[in-house]
């Protein structure tokens, strides 16, 4: 038997391992956008850059796919491993059920106290209830068209547009301008009906920035948006994967009172986020309708 000091070595020494997968699903996110941006290249969509710049994509292109082809390996090497090993009878319920229980737990909460109701414009309900016949199966053209009749019946400053003109398979891009409040942009892939199948990209630009959609916002409140809308598409994905552009572009929608609507938490409108993001508005809209804005740590 192995003594308790190597026990804790071990497991410190897992710890710090874990902490590097973290780091490397960022790199993989990093990766996930080099590989798209040579793809639209290659078809023509975006404009070609200069040979050096292209060659400096490309080689890191194929040295991330030698390396993801190492990392693939690797894994199923641990899993093989893991998989082998006698492993002791834990004391008690494992961590993950308890955290998946709690969220089933807190997702009948909020099935039992929002009643579901089938018109779009009333109070009730969440989003994804609300939208998801209005878009389901639809076209991403389609989409466009029934979520801009959507704006202009009521009033707002949202538009959504294609902005790729070749119907080249697999990847399309909507850019979605939130009148003077911010621009996002999604690149989605699509099947043969020109259906929205999955959504490979999402990001937010504040409404004056001209970034390269591979890039980040300058701004750290857009950087914030972006995390919490990547959580959202997860979530409408899970949920709702038939309507999940119309889903994901009505709750984009609700963003136009960012830097007018208080917290509906603590009332206030600035709030201390962390070191990394400083003071922010209420950055999470919640999928109720009518929203609610929130800063993080409010609605906790
Ligand atoms: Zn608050």
């Amino acid at each position: 038997m192995p003594g308790t000091e190597d026990i804790e070595a071990a497991i410190e020494k897992n710890k710090n391992s874990l902490q590097d997968i973290e780091h490397m699903i960022n790199s993989l996110n990093d990766v996930r956008s080099s590989v798209h941006h040579i793809f639209h290249i290659l078809q023509g969509r975006t404009e070609p850059e200069s040979g050096n710049a292209f060659r400096e994509h490309a080689r890191f292109t194929y040295t991330a796919l030698e390396c993801l082809a190492k990392l693939a390996l690797s894994s199923d090497a641990v899993l093989n491993d893991a998989q082998a090993l006698e492993l002791p009878v834990l004391q008690g319920p494992s961590p993950i059920s308890i955290e998946v229980k709690r969220k089933e737990a807190s997702e009948e909460e909020k099935n039992n106290a929002i009643p579901i109701r089938k018109t779009s414009g009333e109070a009730g309900g969440s989003i994804i209830e609300l939208k998801n016949k209005e878009y389901q199966n639809l076209s991403v053209d389609d989409t466009l068209r029934w979520f801009s009749r959507t704006m202009r019946k009521s009033s707002q400053k949202v538009r959504a547009t294609r902005l790729d003109t070749q119907d080249s398979m697999p990847f399309t891009t909507v850019k979605v301008s939130v009148s003077g409040v911010m621009n996002a942009f999604i690149v989605m892939e699509t099947n043969k009906k020109g259906r929205c199948t999955s959504i490979s990209r999402l990001v937010v630009f504040g409404a004056g920035e001209e970034n390269p959609i591979w890039e980040d916002s300058n701004h750290l409140v857009f950087r914030k948006i972006t995390q919490i809308a990547i959580g959202a598409v997860d979530c409408f994905m899970t949920k709702e994967p038939r309507s999940l552009l119309g889903i994901v572009l009505e709750w984009l929608a609700t963003y136009s009172t960012l830097f007018t609507a208080p917290c509906s938490g603590c009332g206030k409108h600035l709030f201390f986020d962390s070191q990394q993001f400083k003071h922010l508005p209420p950055t999470l809209y919640t999928y109720n309708q009518p929203t609610q804005p929130y800063h993080p740590q409010c609605l906790a």
